[in-house]
């Protein structure tokens, strides 16, 4: 297929791009750079610098590549930046979705596979939590992106959009050695605490130690970005079948911000010093994810279900890269 991959100068859609070039599939990548970088897209993708918004570059990319697929991961990410400016957020995420499914309509690609989150679910009744659990974000980033949701069922409804909806947990680790995740600013916690231990940072801020959870701190459910790039090719093989397709992928397994830091001291033999700081406005105390429905219905299983292979795949992409991607 000739697949149009939103994002993928970025940290998942690269690693999507990669995979989709070795199942045999053609990659356009479509990136305005603002995040993602020139050096992360694979060597046989073509690269087209443009903007989500513009509407006519996209409408000229999916004609003139003939593009029979979209993957979408193009949107800004972090949930406590959403905090403080959401317009950023409806603004990237919402809107440029829109102008992405006009322009799909209007091309007549009928095949979406879409970036969506945990943050959908905010503070899930239960846990572990499945696809059909109530979705109530508690920060605009989940919020941004569950409109986005609301709008591809309409268009399957409506236009006969056939779509794919993948929800990651908290995508982590790198999948060969010159891919890994290099955001600036860089915000997550396993990178940020990586930094410490390549005394990059003096210490890492734990934001909350005051959650319903056994040690106070936020428990999240952390998927290697490999396993979540197998699962997109799986979602758009199955969506020749089936559509719509919804699912939530993680392994199942939640571990709390100071777990994680403790992994990461065994991992780097570093001490990494820890700041207890006041929370983070919009994060839920705990999401960790059912991923039983992907398994059974498309045989997803992911091949670093533990968190200690998943740092330490981190841990080497840090260490040959510590500033990143080359400017
Ligand atoms: N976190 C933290 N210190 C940091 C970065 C993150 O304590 O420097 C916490 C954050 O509040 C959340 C968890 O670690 O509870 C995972 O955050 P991250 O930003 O990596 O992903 P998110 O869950 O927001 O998608």
């Amino acid at each position: 297929m000739r697949v149009l991959v939103t994002g993928g100068a970025g940290y998942i859609g690269s690693v999507v791009a990669e995979e989709l070039l070795q199942a045999g599939h053609q990659v356009v990548v479509f990136d305005n750079l603002s995040r993602g970088h020139r050096q992360a897209v694979p060597k046989n993708a073509e690269l087209v610098v443009g903007d989500m918004a513009d509407r006519a570059c996209l409408d000229q990319l999916l004609r003139s590549r003939a593009i029979d697929a979209v993957m979408h991961f193009a949107a800004l990410i972090e949930a406590g930046e959403s905090m403080k400016a959401p317009e950023e957020f409806f603004r990237n995420n919402t809107s440029n979705a829109l102008t992405l499914l006009e322009a799909m309509l209007a091309a007549r690609v009928k095949c979406l596979v879409f970036s969506s989150t945990a943050a959908l679910f905010g503070n899930p009744e239960r846990t572990p939590i499945e696809e059909d659990d109530p979705l109530h974000p508690t920060n605009a980033y989940g919020e941004s992106k569950l409109l986005v949701e609301r709008m591809l069922a309409w268009f399957h409804q409506i236009h006969g959009l056939r779509y794919a909806s993948l929800r990651y947990f908290n995508a982590a680790g790198a999948s060969r050695p010159d891919q890994g995740e290099a955001h600036q600013p860089e915000t997550h916690l396993i990178p940020r605490i990586l930094q410490v231990a390549l005394g990059r940072a003096e210490h890492v801020n734990i934001f909350g130690t005051d959650y319903p959870t056994p040690d106070g701190t936020c428990v999240r459910d952390y998927i290697h970005v490999g396993d979540l790039a197998r699962a997109h090719l799986l979602a758009l093989q199955a969506l020749e079948n089936s559509s719509p397709l919804i699912y939530n992928l993680g392994n199942g397994q939640g571990f709390s911000v100071r777990e994680v830091v403790e992994v990461a001291r065994s991992v780097t033999g570093h001490p990494v010093p820890v700041i207890e700081s006041p929370r983070r406005a919009g994060d839920p105390a705990v999401l960790i994810a059912s991923s039983k429905k992907i398994r059974r219905d498309l045989g997803w299983q992911p091949r670093f279900p533990d968190l200690k292979s998943i740092v330490e795949s981190a841990w080497q992409w840090h260490r040959k890269h510590p500033d990143g991607y080359p400017r």
